[in-house]
């Protein structure tokens, strides 16, 4: 089972809580500014009808004559339906004091019957707010009642002195509306909004989650695919599909299964050949060693038979050498000890070491070198690994009477180093397997002879020189070629390559 919160879970929870605060943020933000703007304008308003009202007020004193004859005037008149009007239209009543304190006011009957509205305010803060608006100011409040919060506006109520043209102050005009009117009328508007911001939460938590989902599944498939392989599955392969990056890491992983997998065949095959190879050389000598111990061979053929089994001894030996050879150059921490040294004495040494299977083919040799001396710079004993393994060959693939030529040439920085011979040659088909370990061409005929690992040994070793190996193809006998970095004649170099071994 996997333990802790999957990458999917991982970024839905992240992505979530920012989107959840990202609205709630907003939702918040969005209605106190709604709030405050709605109480502003209803504020505003507020002070607009009480202004009217003050004005109204005021023309009440020129009212007179409709007060001598006992009538209601046509202001007084105007004044009841307006405060009728106000109540109606914003639920808020209207009381007119005048500077001597005495209450006026003017709401109608339905105002009575709202409880809610009942509220008149003391005598003094009555007197309070007359002071304030005798200055000419105009006042907004929230204030507390038995009844609930109400807001008030408060403006001054004035009137123009004709002699000296100046405003006197004769009272105020108060207008008064609960706050939960106010309130009510915006908590609508929130709730639209809360349904609107949930609506938006859920869709985007809903494309958030599709997004996520097809973010995440490839990379769980991905490591369902990693896991098969580690399980040992290694024909495992991620899907390349997703965005541009994830398909890139798919592609390279699948790029880094298909390695592995061949890897993985060549272990095999490798330890399969290994272990054939082993056993053929084995098989002999322990048959023909048993059968001169129990008599199977006749005491006169035991010298014939000997000598199969010390060829076969050397064949493991030799075997087990290029084994070793092979994994100390394919393991990484082998570095090569450099020097500039003449590969054409190099080659000459390796020659002198190998005369006698020379003369016993009759075989001739032509050293067809360029120059006296052609130094390179590379690891000398690998190189000579390399000349021998190439010699070897040529020795091996080529009729008696043949011809084996050695070449040398620097082109610029490079030196190409050939060995060429006129025997059996190399069929195309195995022209491209020849480097792989253990490949024996069967037109060689060589099985029991070489053990397919030489030209593989070649090929690391120029490998890890950072140069190439390459079979030049040609009528009649085979030609191979090796690039080596052109060095420099040290003063008084007198650097020996050793002598050849195998
Ligand atoms: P082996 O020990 O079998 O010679 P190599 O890796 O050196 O292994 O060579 C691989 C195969 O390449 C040989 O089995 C042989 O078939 C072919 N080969 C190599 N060199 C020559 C050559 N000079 N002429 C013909 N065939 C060659």
């Amino acid at each position: 089972m996997r333990k802790g919160l999957s990458l999917f879970g991982r970024l839905l929870t992240v992505f979530l809580a920012v989107i959840l605060c990202s609205v709630s943020v907003l939702f918040f933000v969005t209605y106190i500014n709604i709030r405050d703007n709605y109480v502003q304008n209803r504020m505003n308003a507020l002070k607009g009808q009480a202004r009217d009202m003050a004005y109204l007020a005021s023309r009440l004193n020129s009212d007179t004559l409709s007060r001598a004859l006992g009538r209601t005037s046509t202001t007084e008149q105007y004044m009841k339906w307006k405060a009728d009007r106000v109540y109606k239209e914003y639920n808020a009543y209207i009381i007119v004091v005048e500077r001597s304190g005495a209450q006026r006011t003017y709401y109608n009957e339905s105002t009575l019957a709202d409880e809610s509205l009942q509220y008149l305010p003391s005598q003094e803060e009555i007197a309070s707010y007359l002071t304030r608006v005798m200055q000419g100011e105009e006042i907004v409040l929230q204030t507390a009642s038995a009844r609930g919060p109400l807001f008030t506006v408060i403006v001054p109520w004035t009137q123009e002195n004709i002699l000296t043209n100046q405003q006197t102050v004769l009272g105020l005009v108060m207008i008064q509306t609960a706050a939960q009117t106010v309130h009510a009328a915006y908590r609508g508007l929130a709730w639209q909004m809360a349904v609107v911001a949930v609506g938006m939460f859920l869709i985007t938590a809903l494309i958030v989650f599709f997004l996520t989902r097809q973010l995440t599944r490839p990379l769980t498939a991905m490591a369902d695919a990693a896991g098969s392989m580690a399980r040992g599955d290694f024909a495992a392969r991620a899907p390349e599909g997703g965005s541009r990056e994830i398909k890139e890491l798919a592609g390279a992983f699948n790029q880094m299964a298909a390695q592995l997998s061949t890897l993985e065949q060549s272990r095999r095959e490798f330890v399969a050949n290994v272990s054939h190879e082993l056993r053929s050389p084995i098989t002999s000598i322990q048959g023909f060693a048993q059968g001169m111990l129990d008599g199977t061979i006749p005491q006169e053929n035991h010298e014939q038979y000997l000598q199969v089994v010390v060829d076969e001894t050397h064949r493991l030996s030799k075997l087990i050498n290029n084994l070793l050879n092979l994994s100390r150059m394919e393991s990484e921490d082998t570095s090569l000890a450099y020097s500039d040294f003449d590969v054409n004495e190099l080659a000459r040494r390796v020659i002198i070491s190998r005369v006698a299977q020379l003369e016993e083919k009759n075989l001739e040799l032509d050293a067809d070198f360029e120059e006296d001396a052609c130094f390179v710079h590379a690891d000398s004993d690998q190189i000579q690994q390399v000349i021998i393994n190439l010699l070897d060959n040529a020795i091996k693939y080529t009729p008696e009477n043949g011809k084996i030529t050695l070449r040398s040439r620097q082109e610029k920085d490079i030196v190409y180093f050939r060995v060429k011979d006129n025997g059996i040659g190399i069929l195309p088909e195995d022209s491209l397997h020849i480097f792989d370990r253990f490949y024996k061409a069967d037109k060689a005929h060589t099985v029991g002879k070489g053990t397919g690992l030489g030209l593989a040994i070649c090929k690391r070793i120029m490998e890890k020189h950072g140069q190439s190996i390459r079979l030049i193809s040609g009528e009649g006998g085979a030609e191979f070629e090796i690039t080596l970095a052109a060095g420099k004649p040290a003063a008084g170099n007198n650097h020996n390559p050793g002598a050849g071994k195998d």
